[in-house]
């Protein structure tokens, strides 16, 4: 059976700059992988910008895709489903289904699905989807195989407040204990360590009791990324089919590494204007590949 690279991503759609399937598609493509995209959002540009304009998906239109791609009979021949931005519950709801459905298809062909969960909800102590989506999220992340979080998400989702390795595995614990295998929690910075950001990545054996867990570090470049967990989740996904998860972290870690410095050298520090800050993908071939930068990843 020839190896299958196929993936039904779930993400937002920006004309200008590189968040979403903008920042997924071309690296996951790079990397051989069919890229299917839903996007759940087409607009001018992310919501960072001061003015935004496009169109939001409402469950209807999520529904007359799957319609499309159910009686094609696409949607057997996904090996991953990846999540990102979505933004409406009654989306969110229904991917549950969605993963569902394909995971069952599959099985009766004795196939794999992987589901990659990004829950997309804020940044940095700010929320910028509604309740109802948190609590849609909640559910959902009951069927992923791998939840990305950033540590404010990590915090909504579980409840502890993520400012340090002992919060940070407790958030974790909340996602195991929900059913999720596998839980990154991409960066948090500690009063100790500001200098770096530190990353933890739980897993846990199916019927398990003990989760495995590794750490470590990425230096700190100041100011704000956006996209970066879209770029990391795609990254960890496209590693994660040849390496163990331990290593495609670090290897994904790297990929992010690179790609900010990239972007830094041309321009986008910390203090340069938005549009100086979108990430330098499609610049980034050799790195999106193979990174210079690669994280340590270390065993707890
Ligand atoms: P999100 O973009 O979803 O909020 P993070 O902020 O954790 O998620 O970013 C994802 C990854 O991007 C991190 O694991 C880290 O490798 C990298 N990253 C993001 N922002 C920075 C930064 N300011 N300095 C260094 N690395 C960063
Ligand atoms: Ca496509
Ligand atoms: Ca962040
Ligand atoms: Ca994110």
């Amino acid at each position: 059976m020839s190896e299958e690279k196929t993936i039904l991503s779930i993400q937002s759609y920006v004309t200008h700059g590189y968040v979403g399937n903008k920042a997924a598609s071309f690296p996951l493509q790079l990397h051989g992988f069919d890229v299917d995209g839903v996007n759940t959002v087409s607009l001018s540009n992310h919501s960072g910008y001061p003015i935004i304009r496009g169109h939001r998906m409402d469950l209807q239109e999520y529904e007359t895709l799957m319609e499309g791609m159910r009686a094609n009979n696409f949607l057997p021949g996904y090996r991953y489903i990846i999540t990102g931005y979505i933004n409406n519950a009654d989306i969110v709801r229904r991917i549950r289904d969605t993963v569902k459905e394909i995971r069952t298809l599959r099985e009766k062909e004795g196939k794999k699905l992987t589901f990659f969960c990004d829950p997309v909800m804020g940044d940095d102590g700010i929320m910028y989807c509604k309740q109802e989506v948190l609590e849609a999220y909640r559910e959902l992340i009951q069927c992923a195989d791998v939840a990305t979080p950033n540590y404010y998400e990590a915090s909504l989702l579980s409840g502890v407040n993520v400012t340090d390795m002992t919060t940070a595995l407790q958030a974790t614990d909340w996602f195991h204990a929900q059913g999720t295998q596998n839980v990154i929690i991409k960066s948090f910075r500690t009063k100790e360590d500001p200098q770096n950001l530190h990353f933890l990545f739980s897993t846990m054996a199916t019927g398990g009791k003990t989760p495995q867990r590794f750490t470590g570090v990425v230096p700190y470049h100041e100011g704000r990324y956006t996209g970066t967990g879209d770029l990391f989740a795609a990254s960890l996904l496209a590693f994660s089919h040849q390496h163990p998860m331990e290593v495609a972290v670090g290897i994904a870690m790297g990929v992010l590494q690179d790609v900010i410095l990239a972007t830094r050298n041309e321009g986008g520090d910390g203090t340069s204007s938005l549009m100086n800050r979108e990430l330098r993908v499609t610049k980034s071939v050799q790195s999106l590949l193979n990174p210079a930068n690669v994280a340590e990843v270390r065993p707890m």
